[in-house]
């Protein structure tokens, strides 16, 4: 997935998406912010990266990877649609405190980081980028889960119900509360989001993933979920 080629040709493709996802969209929610919230800042968190890779295809592919070239397409999309979001990452190195050790240490560091850039940032609304994996090939499918805070339970149905439109009809996973042991989701105190976008472990998920186009998509979609969110929480 060569980082160079994927900003251009697909931005056609992605605005048509985009357009026709946000027009479908356009029905009023009872959801107010406030007047006095913070504009809402869309963190994009590529999970993994630096001494972590995630999880690991049986082909060798890497988590890391595949979340960090879906995250630069949302950026990308992000900014073509007039919205600059806040990045946890934007490459594979990591910069980790010189008393980081071991790669624990290292995981231990880089998750802190990221918490406090999310709660360092009013308005945040964190959406962190995974791929699932499971010992059997079977579980397939897109799956969102959300944090404790207002409006992350909200987002998730939101994201999954325009995923499993797009992506995946047919699939069964709703949204769901996201698990106590995942340290930035649990510590994240704005609304926060999580999207496992397939199974590593499913040859028919990984091969969706293994596109470019299926990327732009699944890029497209979250973009669209958000757009659909904050619209409903601050008009
Ligand atoms: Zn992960």
């Amino acid at each position: 997935m060569g980082k160079k080629s994927i900003i251009k040709w697909w931005y056609p493709l992605a605005a048509v998406l985009l357009l026709a996802l946000f027009a479908l969209a356009r029905q009023e929610r009872a959801v107010s912010a406030g007047a006095d919230a913070p504009p809402p800042v869309l963190v994009i968190d590529p999970g993994h990266g630096g001494a972590d890779g995630g999880a690991v295809a049986a082909d060798g592919t890497l988590e890391s990877g595949l979340n960090l070239d879906i995250a630069l397409r949302l950026q990308a999309l992000c900014r073509f649609w007039g919205v600059e979001p806040l990045m946890t990452r934007t490459g594979e190195d990591i910069a980790y405190p010189d008393d980081a050790g071991s790669i624990a240490a290292k995981k231990v560091a880089d998750q802190h980081a990221r918490v406090g850039l999310v709660n360092n940032t009013p308005g945040a609304v964190l959406l962190s980028i995974h791929q699932n994996i499971y010992p059997a090939a079977a579980p397939h499918g897109i799956q969102v889960f959300y944090g404790a805070a207002s409006g992350s339970r909200e987002l998730a149905e939101l994201a999954q119900a325009n995923l499993t439109a797009q992506l995946c009809p047919g699939n069964r996973r709703v949204a769901s509360p996201a698990d106590k042991g995942i340290f930035l989701m649990k510590n994240a105190g704005c609304t926060a989001v999580l999207v496992e976008c397939g199974f590593l472990s499913n040859p028919d998920d990984l091969q969706a993933l293994q596109s470019d186009g299926y990327r732009t998509k699944l890029a497209a979609v979250l973009l669209a979920s958000y757009l659909q969110y904050i619209r409903g929480t601050t008009t």
